[in-house]
């Protein structure tokens, strides 16, 4: 057979631990026997980000600008720990972060669901993708420590540096604390609504949007009504297409959603994001069966599974002992990254082949065979789970394509 032939490369960003091991066995494995793959590599791994002072993420982040289309292996956030653990010059910024300021993205994450895999909340039938806002808040907020009898102000100066308003944060009148200012833009807020707007539509979605702003009154007050705004541009669109679009409490989405059938598009704030979308892995199975892409208003897609680099796994397959980590999510980073590629470039092949990879995969775990991590998940007639290592998942994926 033929190889299927690419036209522009795929930007590969590669990563750490044990998803670097999974990496290579997944290109060996299932596709460089079957497409003559082209890409343009990143070594995101730890040790080079360390080597290129971090210049290689910037890099991988420019190239996704330039051709479109990013397929990304989990990184290594550095913490205290890890400074030491890689001997690092610098505690080095989350990769992801760095990309998606870049490219100014909005990450969707969907849970891949195969039939006889159970869902912890049995009413979820459907996925439901959730997107955060990857910009802002408390994740490029400023704080302090104060000390008793501080007070600390909110300051607002105009161009010319003239202060315009002085707001009490707090009086730290006997007892220490601490404070936090944050912030968020507009034009970012309005992207992100947009974003969540068209992914809404593109995938035939009904859309929850939620914030707190009762408590919030200014600062969630203003999301709710930029994307109050920015829907009155596509509720011709949604009408037509029989979706609806709702914007209510983040304490009523959270029961909402817990008591829907899935089905939906859950547009987060950026905490709430980060917070409800590990619930909502969690709750589908698990995290090796979650994707996620982050897709920038220009229409740049970076491609990757939503789990880290699975440490505990890498330790033992560092001590040689056998391991069995789910591929999956790894494997459909890969596959939608093939296919945008393919959609982009017109290669209905290469189209085909991700279909095909994708198909193969799910039905060797509705077969029986699986990972560890799925085993207990399975409840399907007739089936009894076969836990396989790593490596044997990837060749029973091979045998079925
Ligand atoms: P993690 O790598 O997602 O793993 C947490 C636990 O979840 C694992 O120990 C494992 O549970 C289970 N798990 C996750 N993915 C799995 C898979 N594919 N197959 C089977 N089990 C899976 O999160 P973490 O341990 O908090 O973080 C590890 C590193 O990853 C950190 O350095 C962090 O900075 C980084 N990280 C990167 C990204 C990213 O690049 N997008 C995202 C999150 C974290 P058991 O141990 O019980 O088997
Ligand atoms: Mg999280």
């Amino acid at each position: 057979m033929a190889k299927i032939g690419m036209t522009t490369p795929l930007v590969e960003m590669d990563g750490d631990e044990m998803t670097r091991v999974l990496w290579k066995m997944i290109k060996d494995i299932l596709i460089l026997p079957f497409v003559d793959l082209k890409t343009e590599y990143y070594d995101l791994g730890l040790p080079n980000r360390d080597a290129t002072s971090d210049t290689v993420t910037v890099e991988s982040a420019r190239a996704t600008k330039k051709y479109g289309v990013a397929v990304k292996c989990a990184t290594i956030t550095p913490n205290v720990q890890r400074m030491s653990e890689y001997n690092l010059h610098e505690m080095w910024k989350s990769p992801n972060g760095t990309i998606r300021r870049i490219l100014d993205g909005t990450v969707f994450r969907a849970p891949i669901l195969a039939d006889g895999i159970r869902s912890y909340i049995p009413t979820w039938k459907k996925p439901i993708v959730l997107a955060r806002h990857a910009y802002g808040d408390v994740y490029s907020a400023v704080d302090g420590i104060a000390a008793e009898g501080n007070k600390v102000y909110l300051v607002t100066e105009d161009k010319e540096g003239r202060e315009i308003a002085r707001k009490l944060v707090h009086d730290f009148n006997g007892t220490s604390g601490v404070v936090q200012g944050m912030h968020n833009c507009d034009d970012s807020v309005r992207s992100f609504a947009h974003a969540c707007f068209r992914y809404a539509l593109e995938q035939g979605l009904p859309m929850i949007f939620a914030t707190k702003d009762t408590i919030s009154k200014v600062y969630d007050g203003q999301f709710k009504k930029i994307f109050a705004e920015v829907y009155e541009e596509y509720r011709a669109q949604f009408e037509e297409k029989g979706l609806w679009y709702l914007y209510t409490l983040i304490d009523d989405a959270v029961a909402r959603i817990i008591r829907s059938e899935g089905g939906i598009l859950w547009a987060c704030k950026n905490y709430d994001g980060d917070v409800m979308s590990d619930m909502v892995a969690t709750a589908y199975g698990s995290l090796g069966m979650m994707t996620s892409v982050l897709v920038s208003p220009d229409g740049k897609y970076e491609y990757e599974a939503a789990h880290g680099t699975v440490t505990r796994h890498y330790y033992k397959y560092l001590k040689g002992e056998e391991t069995s980590t789910n591929s999956v999510a790894t494997i459909f980073a890969w596959t939608g990254a093939l296919r945008k590629r393919g959609e982009l470039d017109g290669l209905d092949d290469l189209v085909a082949f991700a279909d095909r990879l994708e198909r193969a995969t799910l039905s060797v775990i509705e077969a029986g065979e699986m990972t560890g991590d799925l085993v207990q998940l399975l409840s399907k007639e007739g089936v009894t789970p076969k836990k396989l290592s790593s490596e044997q998942f990837l060749h029973a994926i091979r045998e079925r394509m």
